[in-house]
């Protein structure tokens, strides 16, 4: 059997459309399939490889660490330097009093992770999300999502869960002295871009402040220079009680994170109440190559261009099938009429080189969200082929 016919033989499919493009080797902003054809990436295995895939950076620091150990002890027991340089590299980031980094596997993971720290510190019950929320597929963060069709399967989830609408002021209202934490995406991701105003973040934030509610902003997708900042929430003036990040943090390697200050952290770690356990959670291979994709973000100044980035795709991915454009940087979503119209023209993209993608809850909108290091040519060769794909 060829690779595959050994993919829909053994693998265990999540769909009935896979794409099903075999590649063999990536660099850059390109993947490459076995018989040679190239692709450009512009979703980046949905929003991971910010930095390109390969970057040389994060390759040296993965061999580094592969010639000193690979896994030794589970989370937080052992000093283990990539995890220590990781941590002091991402407070930097951040403002006070967020200095205490929990790193995990994944982005499902780190959002169990928010809410278990939410309960404890708050001894509050009730979480507040939003509708078309996205924040991952296990039960508790698929509790906290905000479609219903995706749940219905799953039910009874989590207890105690309710929803706002994304960017309502009125809904903030339902945020109580009873609210363990409110969870949201500082930009909606799945829901297909969408993107609060600051007077929407600012009240959001006021309101967690006066209820006592704790404030989880979810950047696993917009996180990590995404959207022309470091973390999207430097966009609108306010900062979270807890952070969770995942995806473009491992630089093309599997890590996570929720962080917060030492007092919130701090219950955590009180027994005889088990915290959180995780045995792989920030892998020393995936630390060191996070810590390069954090260096890599600033050294290249990439965060710096992206604005003209997308300003680039805008202009470019001018045609009458699109009907809008929604972004935040680079994490965007084009609207076309709907899914019947799109469907064809992400398959013919792919037969013409460009690899795009629709949204988990947003079937009519094509998303684009390549490595932040992709160049003006390489923009100009995309949006060419995109463009050519539309008829
Ligand atoms: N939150 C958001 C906003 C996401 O986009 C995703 C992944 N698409 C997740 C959480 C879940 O991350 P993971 O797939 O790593 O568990």
């Amino acid at each position: 059997m060829n690779n595959r016919q050994l993919f829909l033989s053994h693998l265990a499919q999540t769909t009935d459309f896979p794409l099903m493009i075999e590649i063999e080797k990536a660099e850059g902003v390109f993947l490459y399939g076995p018989d040679g054809k190239s692709y450009l990436d512009l979703i980046s295995g949905i929003g991971v490889s910010n930095v390109g895939h390969r970057h040389p950076h994060i390759l040296a620091a993965i061999q580094e660490q592969l010639d000193k150990y690979l896994h030794l002890m589970v989370y937080g027991e052992y000093v283990q330097q990539p995890q220590a340089l990781l941590a002091a590299a991402l407070v930097k980031t951040l403002p006070h009093p967020l200095d205490n980094v929990y790193l995990v596997n994944s982005g499902s993971e780190a959002v169990e992770g928010a809410l278990k720290l939410a309960k404890r510190y708050t001894n509050r019950r009730e979480i507040i999300s939003c509708v078309n929320a996205y924040h991952g597929s296990s039960h508790g963060a698929l509790s906290v999502g905000g479609n219903e069709i995706f749940k219905r399967a799953y039910r009874p989830l989590l207890p105690g869960i309710s929803h706002i609408e994304y960017g309502e002021l009125e809904h903030l209202e339902n945020i109580t002295a009873d609210t363990a934490a409110v969870i949201i995406e500082t930009i909606q991701g799945e829901a297909g871009i969408r993107v609060g105003s600051k007077t929407y973040f600012k009240a959001l934030r006021q309101r967690c402040t006066e209820t006592d509610a704790l404030l989880i902003l979810d950047e696993i997708q917009a996180g990590f220079g995404r959207t022309g900042k470091f973390w999207a929430f430097e966009h609108f003036d306010i900062q979270p009680d807890i952070l969770v990040c995942a995806k473009g943090m491992g630089g093309g390697m599997p890590i996570g994170a929720f962080i917060s200050s030492r007092e919130i952290m701090s219950v955590l770690k009180n027994n005889p109440l088990l915290g959180h356990i995780t045995t792989f959670g920030g892998h020393p291979v995936s630390a060191a190559a996070s810590l390069a994709t954090i260096q890599v973000i600033h050294e290249e100044k990439l965060t710096a261009q992206v604005a003209q980035k997308a300003l680039l795709f805008r202009e470019l991915l001018d045609h009458p099938k699109i009907t809008g454009i929604r972004n935040k940087g680079l994490m965007m979503a084009l609207s076309f009429d709907s899914f019947e119209v799109l469907k064809p023209i992400i398959d013919r993209c792919i037969v013409n080189g460009v690899i795009t993608d629709w949204f988990l809850f947003c079937d009519n909108a094509m998303r684009i969200a390549p490595p932040l290091t992709i160049s003006e040519e390489e923009i100009r060769l995309a949006c060419s082929r995109i463009i050519a794909s539309i008829h």
